[in-house]
């Protein structure tokens, strides 16, 4: 077949074959061109040393971890090129590296070690005239290297481990995870004995480290497709070791009579997700939108007349998150974010709420949240059989908008206490604040507009009230 490749693919292949070396491409990179889709990622895999390897190229430079060896792409914005000597071990039987890197002899030693079929083809070049074609790319004659079916797996959009799934799950319980993130980013299912032994295999998932698991999980968010990633979580039964708070709210009734809800809490929340997905593509905020609900197990309460509550659910699940946060070892930052988007989710968008009221809510919320928090809300009200959107939503939007035009904290003000002091010629004390505060009171207030010449006559006046 014909390939496309940056010339810099092309010398670094030349390369090593002039020097009498075995490369191939591996990786994604493959998946990529036989989905005729482009490649920012280019791997290579070879019989040479790494020492070799950097004698071959300047620019090249060892990471002692892994064996790898890195070649600095001359596109910005894309990844340096890898180059892996054969490896015999891709697993992490504990944590974060591999056990200890084992140079294999073969390619096909290397590729069998890998995780899935799609994930185990190869690519090697075989014609060394090149013609350079448009968007300066080498026209290079190729051919797949495919020992275990990878190519008719890509088309039939099929992740399936290579080798005995049961086997290669618990020799790394990593790869059940990975299986489930790469389906989820390519839109691809998990082939039936794969995926059965997700099953069998999940309680594993606890030998690999929580930082390893969250990254995985964060990717599924992250994904193409995170609702059918997290079906797919679900289902193969890593969700319960992973999340088992979330296991608990599939079957959680909330229909009441004369209420909007049509679905179970669990169910609610997948669509949630599934519709917030189209319009936010932060994998915590897809997050946050899954577990939102995470509270109503705990608050359910079935009244006489069959009405259902769930009375302080955003702060019991606020306090769920917390500690699914810390369990995943979050940073600070993303649990931040995770807690106030399911604490303060169940805002209210009432007409008649005063002024102040909105703004407490975008202190509470934070303004750099905002927009993450009504799109939370608008893939709770699809994923509840509610119109996207309803006039009160839209008031609310614009009210927003307009309680932000003004100061919020003293410090927005125009004038700083060193203006206070000035004017009113005052030493540092808390009636600096004071000033401040009933300055900022009545610009809040609209009495003044929070505009420093407007701010300083009105301190020249406070100074007169005062000296009279
Ligand atoms: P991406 O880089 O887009 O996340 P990738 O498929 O390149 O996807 P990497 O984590 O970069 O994934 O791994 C590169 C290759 O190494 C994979 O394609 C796979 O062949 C192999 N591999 C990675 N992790 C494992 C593992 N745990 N077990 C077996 N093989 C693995
Ligand atoms: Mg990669």
């Amino acid at each position: 077949m014909k390939v496309k490749v940056p010339p810099k693919v092309h010398e670094i292949i030349d390369k090593f074959e002039e020097k009498g070396f075995e490369i191939y491409v591996v990786g994604g990179a493959i998946r990529d061109i036989l989905m005729s889709k482009s490649v920012y990622d280019w791997d290579f895999t070879t019989n040479a040393q790494p020492e070799e390897i950097l004698k071959l190229f300047d620019d090249s430079y060892y990471t002692n971890d892994f064996g790898m060896v890195g070649i600095p792409n001359e596109n910005e914005g894309e990844r340096p090129y890898e180059i892996t000597t054969f490896r015999t071990e891709y697993g992490y039987s504990d944590s974060r590296r591999p056990d200890k890197v084992e140079w294999g002899k073969s390619l096909e030693e290397d590729l069998k070690r890998r995780d899935f079929t799609i994930n185990a083809l190869a690519l090697k070049v075989t014609s060394h005239q090149s013609l350079v074609t448009s968007h300066n790319m080498v026209n290079v004659d190729a051919e797949i290297i495919d020992l275990f079916d990878g190519q008719s797996d890509l088309d039939n959009k099929l992740i399936r481990a290579v080798g005995d799934p049961n086997e290669r799950f618990s020799e790394d319980a990593l790869r059940m995870m990975r299986a489930v993130r790469i389906a989820a980013e390519l839109g691809f299912t998990i082939e039936e004995k794969t995926f059965e032994a997700i099953k069998a295999n999940a309680r594993l998932i606890h030998k690999i480290s929580k930082e390893r698991v969250k990254d995985e999980l964060l990717k599924i968010f992250a994904s193409a497709h995170p609702h059918e990633g997290i079906i797919m979580f679900k289902n193969s039964t890593l969700s319960e070791e992973i999340l088992p708070e979330l296991e608990k709210t599939f079957g959680v009734e909330q229909a009441s009579p004369g209420r909007h809800h049509i679905y179970d809490v669990g169910t609610h929340s997948l669509l949630a997700l599934k519709y917030v997905a189209e319009r936010n593509t932060d994998p915590i905020v897809r997050f946050a939108t899954l577990i939102h609900d995470i509270g109503k197990p705990q608050t359910y309460k079935k009244l006489e007349n069959g009405t259902i509550t769930f009375y302080n659910h955003e702060v019991i699940g606020a306090r769920t998150a917390k500690n699914i946060a810390d369990r995943l070892r979050f940073s600070k930052k993303e649990k931040d974010k995770l807690w106030r988007l399911v604490r303060y989710h169940q805002f209210t968008v009432d007409e008649r709420q005063t002024d102040s009221a909105v703004r407490r809510f975008l202190r509470k919320v934070g303004q750099d949240l905002i927009t993450e928090m009504l799109d939370l809300r608008i893939g709770d009200r699809l994923g509840g059989g509610a119109r996207e959107t309803s006039w009160r939503l839209e008031e609310f939007k614009r009210r927003l908008i307009e309680v932000q035009k003004q100061p919020f904290t003293v410090h927005d003000l125009k004038i700083s206490g060193n203006d206070v002091m000035e004017v009113l010629g005052i030493k540092p004390s808390p009636k600096v604040g004071e000033m401040l505060q009933k300055l900022f009171e009545e610009v809040v207030e609209k009495k003044v507009p929070n505009e420093r010449e407007n701010l300083l006559k009105r301190l020249e006046e406070n100074k007169d009230e005062k000296e009279n």
